[in-house]
């Protein structure tokens, strides 16, 4: 599902208009669609509507919604909270008012009776700062939104609740909290985004008259993954088929006392479908791994007292390395300093696609420049503290700007970046981002992270493009955490549990 940042929604308004349409009436439309969607659900005879207006577009439409609301029954106060409009448009709806039954009042010159309509209200529409709105709200405002989160009011935004950064999801300041936004031809950003998207409750997209082939063909850089993306992604394995068609993933994970890594991850990796799996491992955790995942073939390392691979496992593991045709660097991996320079060394010279996980991202956190000599494709699947190690800030810093950041490093890097956490967002370098909306809490959770890493692998190894192994591992893994959910509750499911419900995933996908 397409989503427009707001430079994007005003050229889609622009190409409306050279199609015809006005401006006015793209207003008219807005005004009218909120009205709609307030009517669907609720009744409006007698009722009283508070319309905060400010002096921009935003206002204007609630001008609009302020003239048709009191046409069906409402008793209506427009209240000018940042002053006289002062857009052609805005000015002509307001111009429209006269005549009507709405009540207009000015905020500065009558705060006290402003704050009792609001106190009153069954109904608040927010229709102060729309989709251009960056910063924080004008200190002007910071009375009447008091007055709004304490009326027991019905609140309802119109595009985006003032205070939100519709682009990037920040709330720098105040923000007016909304039981419901209803936007206009497409989601924007900040409805998807935290902290926003908390303030705008409930989503309404209307149509405001926009034609769906315009609409279609809007350029965009940002998406919701869809179930149709996903499952066309993957194509029916040819009757004639042999292993050798479905690719070899080499695995370099596991370490003394984080097998479970290895073990998921392979496992995942197996059920995703890859041709072969070989899992490289230190001798030490071969028994434990291999009695748990069966499928793979192992290569085994030795290591010298210094930590590093004798020779022999040196060539076993560079041979394997060179038949792969992706490699998973990372779970359960360890960070001593000879596996940081093994680490190094494959992300440098590497022709085949690699997927850095967990211990693979911190240590690419001390070694970021290294990312420079890269020249086969990278994915990187840091949840917020590897993303906060790999920038060199808080947890709370990358939580409170997540696609800002992914959609940087993303392009300063040229690599995918795999933002885990709810809403896990997907970075490409050229500036597109996708955003999952699949998966749950019961998979926070050690281990989940490892499951993950192995199906985006596996689909990486059978010759997926890169973002589409990253996009389509995203959301079968949260899928098949939702699936665990249900039947198994979030408490009690386990990061194994996801890779059982996989074959119900595939099914559908070969149907
Ligand atoms: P660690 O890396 O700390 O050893 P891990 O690898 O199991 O542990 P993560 O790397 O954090 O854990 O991965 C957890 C996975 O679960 C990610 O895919 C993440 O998106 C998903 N997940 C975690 N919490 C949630 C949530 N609240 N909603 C949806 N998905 C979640
Ligand atoms: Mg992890």
């Amino acid at each position: 599902m397409k989503v427009l940042n707001c430079e994007q929604s005003r050229e889609l308004e622009k190409k409306a208009v050279d199609a015809g349409m006005s401006y006015l009436e793209l207003m008219e439309n807005a005004g009218a669609a909120a009205v709609r969607f307030m009517r669907k659900k609720f009744s409006l005879t007698n009722k009283q509507a508070v319309i905060l207006c400010g002096k921009g577009n935003n206002g204007g439409d609630g001008f609009v919604a302020a003239r048709l609301l009191s046409e069906y029954g409402a008793q209506v106060s427009v209240l000018l909270v940042d002053g006289y409009p002062v857009t052609e448009i805005a000015k002509t709806m307001f111009s429209r008012l006269r005549g009507t039954a709405v009540r207009i009042v000015n905020y500065s010159d009558n705060a006290d009776t402003a704050d009792r309509l609001i106190s009153d209200a069954d109904f608040v529409l927010d229709a102060i700062y729309g989709t251009g709105f960056h910063g924080s709200a004008a200190q002007s405002l910071l009375r009447p939104f008091h007055a709004v989160r304490n009326s027991s009011a019905v609140v309802i935004a119109v595009d985006m609740p003032s205070g939100a950064n519709c682009e990037t999801g920040a709330v720098e300041g105040e923000c007016i909290k909304a039981d419901y936004t209803v936007t206009f031809s497409t989601l924007k950003n900040g409805h998807l985004i935290r902290p926003a998207q908390e303030f705008c409750g409930e989503i309404a997209v209307a149509p405001i008259g926009i034609r769906s082939e315009l609409i279609n063909s809007q350029e965009h850089s940002f998406e919701v993954t869809e179930q149709a993306d996903v499952h066309s992604f993957f194509s029916r394995r040819s009757p004639e088929s042999n292993k050798g068609d479905y690719g070899r993933l080499l695995c370099l994970c596991g370490s003394d006392g984080m097998a479970g890594a290895a073990i998921m991850s392979a496992k995942a990796a197996v059920r995703c479908g890859a041709g072969l799996v070989n899992v490289a491992l230190p001798r030490s955790i071969y028994p434990i791994v291999a009695s748990r995942v069966i499928e793979p073939v192992y290569t085994l390392l030795d290591y010298d007292q210094e930590g590093n691979l004798q020779d022999g496992s040196r060539a076993a593991f560079f041979q394997a390395f060179s038949a792969a045709s992706a490699c998973l660097i990372g779970c359960g991996l360890g960070k001593s300093k000879k596996t940081a320079e093994l680490v190094c060394r494959l992300i440098s010279e590497s022709q085949i696609p690699l997927i850095v996980d967990a211990d693979g991202i911190n240590i690419l956190a001390e070694n970021i420049n290294i990312l420079k000599t890269a020249h086969a494709p990278i994915v990187l699947t840091p949840h917020p503290g590897e993303m906060a190690r790999l920038l060199k800030t808080s947890v709370k810093d990358v939580q409170s700007h997540r696609l800002e950041y992914a959609r940087n490093f993303a392009k300063e890097h040229n690599v995918i970046l795999v933002l885990k956490g709810a809403g896990t967002l997907i970075a490409e370098p050229n500036g597109m981002a996708h955003l999952n909306m699949t998966g749950n809490a019961g998979m926070a959770k050690g281990g989940s992270g490892d499951v993950l890493a192995g199906m985006m692998a596996s689909f990486l190894a059978q010759g997926m493009e890169p973002v589409k192994a990253a996009v389509g591992a995203v959301y079968l893994h949260g899928a098949a955490g939702d699936r665990c959910a249900k039947e198994l509750s979030q408490c009690a499911m386990l990061p194994t549990d996801i890779i059982e419900m996989l074959p119900g995933l595939f099914l559908e996908i070969e149907q």
